[in-house]
């Protein structure tokens, strides 16, 4: 049995992830920071339960630890925790704040993990990057992600596609995958809300994109095939 564990599945995208894999079958992990809220969402997922702050190693650490004990192993490992920041608020507790939450969690998590990920036969990170956090989508006045301002939050996935790229060069033995999942109405975006030229506000539902862009992304986990977000 595939054994999944998602970071910040309690809401968004994570807890869609989830359910997409719950129903395939999937035993599905979700970690979250508040015990009530991820219990909550893991009762009503069918899914397991695991306290899980990316921002605290001891929480990182008890959390892989009781998935060691249950399942012996991870499967598959996504990153999905993240936060965003206004684009009025740029200091350095706000960037420590998001850095440490989207990039070092990442870090965190990863490391944490490595051991029970290399006692499964195909081991997969996935980290949930962002366009806005893309090189070329930022200098590409046909993108969106040229138009919003997210000094903070884009340089924040800047580094979590680059810590994709470092981590499957460094660990070859585990596939390692940065996802964008597309422009999605949660809980995340109202902060660039005032910038949305082309969207569709409704919540759950993707925003209309641009000539060019990707409708959809595809997340690819061992053995469930696509799950679209
Ligand atoms: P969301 O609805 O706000 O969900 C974010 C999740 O992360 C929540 O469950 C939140 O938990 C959790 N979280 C935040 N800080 C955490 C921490 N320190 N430890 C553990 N969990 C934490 O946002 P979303 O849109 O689903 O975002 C999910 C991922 O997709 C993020 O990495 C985001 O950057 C990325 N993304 C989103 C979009 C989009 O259009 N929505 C586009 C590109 C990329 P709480 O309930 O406790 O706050």
């Amino acid at each position: 049995m595939t054994v999944t564990l998602i970071t910040g599945a309690n809401k968004g995208l994570g807890h869609e992830t989830a359910r997409r894999l719950i129903e395939l079958g999937r035993t599905v992990y979700i970690g979250a920071r508040s015990i009530e809220r991820g219990e909550a969402a893991a009762t009503g997922l069918g899914a397991r339960f695991v306290q899980l702050d990316v921002t605290d190693d001891a929480s990182v650490e008890t959390a892989l630890g009781v998935i060691g004990e249950r399942e012996g192993h991870l499967d598959v490992l996504v990153n999905n925790a993240g936060i965003s920041a206004t684009a009025d608020a740029v200091n350095g507790p706000v960037a420590l704040m998001v850095f440490d939450t989207n990039a070092v969690g990442i870090i965190r998590v990863t490391q944490a993990a490595l051991p029970l990920l290399r006692k499964s036969e195909n081991p997969v990170v996935v980290n949930v990057s962002s366009a806005l956090g893309s090189f070329w989508a930022v200098t590409n006045p046909e993108r969106r992600q040229f138009h919003y301002p997210a000094i903070i939050y884009g340089a924040s996935k800047a580094a979590v596609s680059m810590l994709t790229v470092q981590y499957a060069k460094a660990l070859p033995d585990i596939k390692f995958n940065a996802v964008e999942p597309g422009f999605t109405a949660t809980d995340l975006t109202p902060a660039s809300r005032g910038h949305r030229a082309h969207g569709d506000h409704r919540r759950g539902r993707p925003h209309q994109h641009l000539p060019g862009e990707r409708r959809r992304a595809r997340l690819v986990v061992p053995g469930a095939g696509a799950v679209h977000q």
